[in-house]
């Protein structure tokens, strides 16, 4: 059979999420419960069932800067396979009834669950990506964000250059983070590949994949330019504020 978002059970209608208050918990609740919609009906009475969360906006809802073309591949397979691969590996282990959070600490640092890690973390880092992401966001933040970005980077031009350079920089793939401090304080962090803050112990507030699967077909090979278009037209700065707490 081809395989297509279609042939694996992924409508579009199944990329259409709800509201990002919403499906923002659901996404980063992910866990064991209702059969997901990958891999379902393979899925055995016992084992793993981590879901792929719908996304919080329609799949043409960040275009012209994130393709419905880019998230049928980006959503539809990468983020897909994480979460597939990552129920096919736990079977059998006594990590399947592990949150994904909970997850991606032990493998961090347990050497018998290192092997979920890249999965787990990807799975994760993914769906807290979609949600780093709104029609209409990016630019300055207002309220308790701007307040925050002021007090940690001096003003909004700092940290966008800081963002950009950091999203930039990474060398290969991997992530750039608004991570929040123990201090209060706001700082950004680039992860290689898989690599997440949250296995770290800090509290990340909005991520950018820079994975070249994020981009490439929308970018080719202008990093720049999509991280631009994430901070000028896409950061979710109303669940950046969320994540604060
Ligand atoms: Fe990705």
């Amino acid at each position: 059979m081809k395989n297509t978002p279609q042939s694996r059970g992924i409508t579009r209608r199944g990329l259409i999420g709800g509201t990002i208050a919403g499906s923002a918990a659901a996404a980063l609740a992910s866990n064991a419960g209702a059969a997901g919609i990958v891999g379902a009906a393979a899925v055995s009475p016992g084992a793993a069932r981590h879901e792929l969360p719908k996304l919080p906006w329609a799949d043409d809802a960040l275009q012209p800067y994130i393709t419905a073309n880019t998230l049928s591949f980006h959503y539809g397979k990468h983020h897909a396979a994480y979460v597939s691969k990552l129920n096919a590996s736990l079977e059998g282990s006594d990590a399947k009834d592990m949150s994904l959070k909970e997850l991606i600490v032990s493998a961090a640092k347990n050497e018998a669950h290192k092997k979920f890690f890249n999965n787990a973390a990807q799975a994760w880092n993914h769906a807290f990506y979609w949600n780093s992401m709104r029609p209409g966001g990016g630019g300055e933040p207002s309220g308790k964000m701007a307040e925050k970005i002021a007090a940690s980077f001096g003003d909004y031009s700092k940290f966008k250059a800081q963002f950009a350079a950091a999203a930039g920089g990474q060398f290969g793939s991997g992530w750039a983070w608004l991570v929040a401090g123990a201090d209060g304080k706001l700082a950004i962090e680039a992860t290689a590949n898989a690599d997440t803050p949250i296995a770290h112990g800090r509290k990340p507030l909005v991520t950018c994949d820079v994975w070249e699967h994020a981009y490439y077909l929308d970018f080719q090979n202008r990093r720049p330019d999509y991280v631009a278009a994430f901070l000028d037209h896409l950061l979710n700065w109303d669940f950046a504020e969320k994540n604060l707490g």
